[in-house]
């Protein structure tokens, strides 16, 4: 078995290529904020969190902003850039702090080329990015509010394993598309019935299990292709 790591893709790769990888890359802090890629240019590097929650954000011509989606220690920031030339439309950035392996794209991508094993997992990492985009993309145009905040914070939660995580209101009203007021009477909701506490701009899950009742079957969708990941054994 390989050494843990704490990067789900990195420990489900074997020993000889985990080790190579590692012997590629540096680890690094990443506090919150640190932008990990610009929107429309290609980065110098990938990351392999091993802790915290990066967010995907595409930025409109006249100025709006939304996220797409998350990125914790099941992946890879950057795998897109390792499918072709073409730079991102999005910015990432680390929404709540952690840690990553940080290596160079143009050694990644050659062993991205070059190695079966680790084409396979990164493809399934994408596979499950994408399956994750499809259902959120029909979540934020059918779903309400409260269903939908539910879905994001127990998709935070699972990739930031803390209790408690500093999110602004004006940040959650940005994400869910909806008015910073609409954020404060649904966190107030949750929070009378017992599954959040929301304080100056900390929220801290109290009941992972009475939000998933909660949210909409989105949240089960997303969760379930984040637990099948990397389950599969790759066939010669
Ligand atoms: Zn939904």
């Amino acid at each position: 078995m390989p050494a843990t790591t704490g990067n789900l893709l990195l420990d489900a790769l074997s020993p000889e290529l985990q080790a190579e990888i590692l012997s590629l890359g540096r680890a690094i802090d990443l506090p919150s904020r640190t932008v990990l890629h610009e929107q429309g240019e290609r980065s110098t590097y990938v990351y392999f969190l091993y802790s915290g929650v990066a967010s995907v954000v595409v930025t409109m011509a006249e100025g709006g902003s939304a996220e797409v989606c998350l990125t914790g220690h099941e992946g890879l920031v950057g795998a897109l850039q390792l499918l072709g030339p073409a730079p991102p439309p999005s910015q990432c950035y680390m929404l709540l702090p952690g840690s990553a392996l940080r290596v160079r794209s143009e050694e990644l991508s050659q062993l991205f080329l070059n190695t079966r094993e680790l084409r396979v997992r990164i493809l399934e990492f994408l596979q499950h990015q994408g399956i994750c985009l499809e259902q959120t993309t029909a979540c934020n145009k059918l779903h309400e509010t409260e269903q939908r905040m539910v879905r994001w914070l127990l998709l935070c939660h699972d990739r930031f394993r803390q209790d408690t995580m500093t999110l602004t209101q004006e940040f959650m009203a940005s994400i869910l598309g909806t008015r910073r007021t609409t954020v404060t009477m649904v966190a107030g909701s949750l929070q009378e019935r017992g599954m959040i506490s929301y304080r100056r701009g900390r929220i801290t899950i109290l009941s992972h299990q009475e939000l998933e009742k909660a949210a909409c079957h989105c949240y089960r969708v997303c969760s379930d292709a984040l637990h099948n990941l990397y389950r599969h054994p790759i066939t010669p």
